[in-house]
This record gives structure tokens, C-alpha cells and sequence, in this order.
């Protein structure tokens, strides 16, 4: 286990940023932690990092107890008297300002020409190194540039190299291609998940895109409101969602609330039982269009528009009881069912997940 946390609250005055987080990243992994802005990403990957410490533990009497105690463990050990060098972190933010004045070389090559004499690597050392880094970011040749004549997504790579150079023992990187373009975010993304393949560095990703959390993490642990909601693989967070919010953060979806009675939703083999307070969501990928009654399950609903530019088809329907609904199809089937703004249709849903709480969106 690289690193563990356990029972870290934070506090800002009177507003809670964590509330009781426990987490495990196993060596070697590239785990995402996935939330809205302001749920508390980058206030737990700072007491990773040594740069904000937990709120010390309440004592109840006088006592502490063992259990409740505040710990951020690396590789087992307690790193609470550590500095950010000693725990031998790797960062990357956001907006994570190169030394202008310096070259790509001497940025690189900056976090080990800053070590002390005794554990600093000899020169020739470092030459080498800064080489392999440049080239594994595939900016060989761009050693004597400055940062100004990169573009962003060189800079943001040549950050990371920064960050690998010390050789940490864990990386941080905090939603390092926020701030570039879709199609640069896109290849950055597919690039660092080959670039992990390759050292195994383990890896902390802070992001709110979904997409990205989805994409490039072996884990995701999805952050709502300073608590953790939920943490699994990519696939069990996007199909077992365990709450509401995961469900509704994690992609597009219908929501349909209230009584469903005539809806002729399945929600339940008793529809008219479900109290006001359930919602019931499905996925618009995971509902069906069709133009005659075929199972009691559909809902009767107008194609109010078609968008066909995407690699499914989207159908926006209203329907009189439930509201907008929106329907993701295959292009090969929009174009087999000839459907027209206007025409009254049947929607099936074909996967229904429920949930009663207070929650609202
Ligand atoms: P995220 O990275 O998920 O967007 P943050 O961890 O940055 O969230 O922040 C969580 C909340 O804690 C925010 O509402 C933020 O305003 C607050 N916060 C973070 N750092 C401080 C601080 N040093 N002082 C006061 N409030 C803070
Ligand atoms: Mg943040």
C-alpha cells in the first residue's frame, strides 16, 4: 500500500472542506479523485502532499482514541512530521508556472540540482536523466527552449518531467490539463495513462471532468460535499452507482420524479406505491424508441428534436406525464425508424435504477 489515509477531517474556521475520509491507494495505481468544484479534491491531495495537515482528533474526556486518530501513512509509515521534500512527492497543478527564465533543461533538471550535496546525483547523472525524462515526454530536441515558445500541452508535459525527475514516490497531479483545449485534453490524457503504463509511478489525479476520471484511472473515488461518495474501477462507478449523486455526476440522465402511476414506468411492480419522494433515473443510452406499444413497461411521448451530429443519435421527447426525456440511439436505428419532429412515439426504458433520499439536483 503506497498510501493511507484514515479519519482526516479538515476544518476552514467553520466550514468543513473533509469529513472522516479513509482511503487506500495501492502501490502502483493511477487513482482519480472525481467531484464538483468545492467538494474537497485539492484540500485532500494538499495533506497527501504535507502542504496542510488534518484537523487534529477531538478528545472526547481527555482520551484519544487509537481508532478515530487522524493518519496519512506512506508505505506504512506515519508522515505527519514530514515535510512536503521528505515524503518525496511529484506535483503537477493546474497552472503549475515553469521558471520562465529556465530552459525545459534546467526546469527538469531543477528538483535534483536543489538536493543536498549528499543524496544529489553527480552531473553527468542528472544530463542523463533530464535526457530520458525529455524523451519520454517526447520533447527531445526542446532541452534549450524556454517555457514561452511551448504550447501549453508541452508545458504541462515538461511539468510532469519536473515532477518525475526527483523519482517520487508518489505523483500528485491536480487537474493538470484543466486549462487546455478538449482535443489537447484528450491526447494529454491518453498519452499520461501510456506514460503510467510504463513507470507504475502511483498516482493521484484530481479532475471534475468525468470523462477523464472514466478514461485514464485504474480507481475512481467520487468526492461530494468534503465526503467520499463512493470508490471503484471506471466501470463499477459508472454502472453500480451507489448514490444519486454518483449516478446523476457521472453522465447524462433522465430523472423522473413523483408518482408514476400511468406513467407505465417499471419502477416497481406496484407503481402506485411509490411514494413522491423516489426518483427513478435511466440513462438516455439505456432507453429505446418505438413507434407502436409493445410492452406495457413503455411511455407514450412526442419527438420534440433529433440531433444526428454525434456518434449517437440524440432524441430530445416529451412526454405529458414525465416531463423532457431524452433518448441516446445508434445512428443505423434513428435513421431505420424514420422518426420526425412531432410524431408520437413509445420510449422504453430498458435499465431503471431508483433511489429515495433528500437529495435534488
Ligand atoms: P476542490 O479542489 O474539490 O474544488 P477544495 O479542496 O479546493 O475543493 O476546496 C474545498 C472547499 O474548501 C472550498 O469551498 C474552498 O473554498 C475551501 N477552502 C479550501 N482551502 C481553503 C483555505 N485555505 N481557507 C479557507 N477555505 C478553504
Ligand atoms: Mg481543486
Amino acid at each position: 500500500m503506497s498510501v493511507e489515509i484514515r479519519n482526516v477531517n479538515k476544518t476552514f474556521g467553520s466550514y468543513v472542506a473533509l469529513k472522516n475520509i479513509q482511503l487506500n491507494i495501492e502501490t502502483g495505481e493511477l487513482v482519480a479523485l472525481l467531484g464538483p468544484s468545492g467538494s474537497g479534491k485539492t484540500t485532500l491531495l494538499r495533506i497527501i502532499a504535507g502542504m496542510e495537515s488534518p484537523d487534529p482528533q477531538r478528545e472526547l474526556n481527555g482520551d484519544s482514541d487509537s481508532a478515530t486518530e487522524p493518519k496519512v501513512l506512506f508505505f506504512g509509515d506515519d508522515v505527519a512530521s514530514m515535510s512536503v521534500g521528505q515524503r518525496r512527492v511529484g506535483f503537477v497543478f493546474q497552472h503549475y508556472a515553469l521558471f520562465k527564465h529556465m530552459t525545459v533543461f534546467e526546469n527538469i533538471a531543477f528538483g535534483l540540482r536543489v538536493q543536498p550535496r549528499s543524496t544529489r546525483p553527480p552531473k553527468s547523472e542528472i544530463q542523463d536523466r533530464v535526457h530520458r525524462l525529455l524523451n519520454l515526454i517526447q520533447l527531445d530536441g526542446f532541452g534549450n527552449r524556454f517555457p514561452m515558445q511551448l504550447s501549453g500541452g508541452q508545458r504541462q508535459r515538461v511539468a510532469l518531467a519536473r515532477a518525475l525527475a526527483i523519482e517520487p514516490r508518489v505523483l500528485l497531479l491536480d487537474e493538470p490539463f484543466g486549462a487546455l483545449d478538449a482535443k489537447v485534453r484528450q491526447s494529454l490524457r491518453e498519452w499520461l495513462r501510456r506514460l503510467h503504463d510504463e513507470l507504475h509511478t502511483t498516482t493521484i489525479l484530481v479532475t471534475h471532468d468525468q470523462e477523464e476520471a472514466l478514461e485514464v484511472s485504474d480507481r475512481v473515488v467520487v468526492m461530494n460535499q468534503a465526503a467520499i461518495e463512493q470508490v471503484g474501477t471506471p466501470e463499477d462507478v459508472f454502472h453500480h452507482p451507489a448514490s444519486e449523486f454518483v449516478m446523476d455526476f457521472l453522465g447524462a440522465v433522465n430523472v423522473f420524479h413523483g408518482r408514476f402511476a400511468d406513467s407505465g414506468l417499471p419502477a416497481n411492480s406496484d407503481s402506485t406505491r411509490i411514494p413522491d419522494s423516489t426518483r427513478i433515473y435511466v440513462r438516455p443510452h439505456e432507453m429505446r424508441i418505438e413507434r407502436s406499444r409493445q410492452s406495457p413497461d413503455s411511455i407514450p411521448a412526442i419527438i420534440e428534436r433529433i440531433n444526428r451530429a454525434g456518434v449517437q443519435g440524440k432524441v430530445l421527447l416529451q412526454s405529458g406525464t414525465l416531463g423532457p426525456i431524452r433518448v441516446d440511439i445508434p445512428l443505423d436505428q434513428l435513421d431505420a425508424l424514420d422518426l420526425k419532429t412531432g410524431e408520437s412515439v413509445f420510449v422504453v426504458p430498458m435499465n431503471t435504477r431508483s433511489f429515495t433520499s433528500d437529495y435534488s439536483i
